[in-house]
């Protein structure tokens, strides 16, 4: 394969991961703050869609394309008793 050929497969698929990237982001936003039903087999618990950002030990940090998805669990819920008790 020539130089220049290899140089435009490269150039090519960095287009695309960055297409790909930019959708997964759009689609992200959109969904920022729904709510979504399940996240754990042993209570009620739902989960909560935070797009662009991320918290850690209490602190929110905002970054583009940095997404997360929280479950919150019943308060009575063996499994995070457990996480609770293991932190
Ligand atoms: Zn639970």
């Amino acid at each position: 394969m020539s130089n220049a050929r290899r140089k435009r497969r490269t150039e090519r698929r960095a287009a695309e991961r960055k297409a790909g990237v930019d959708g997964l982001n759009q689609t992200m936003s959109a969904l920022d703050g729904a709510h979504i039903p399940g996240g754990c087999d042993h209570c009620d618990a739902y989960q909560v869609i935070r797009a662009n950002q991320l918290t850690m030990g209490g602190v929110t940090e905002m970054g583009h394309g940095v997404h997360t998805i929280e479950v919150h669990h019943d308060d009575d819920c063996p499994v995070l008793l457990k996480m609770q008790r293991v932190a």
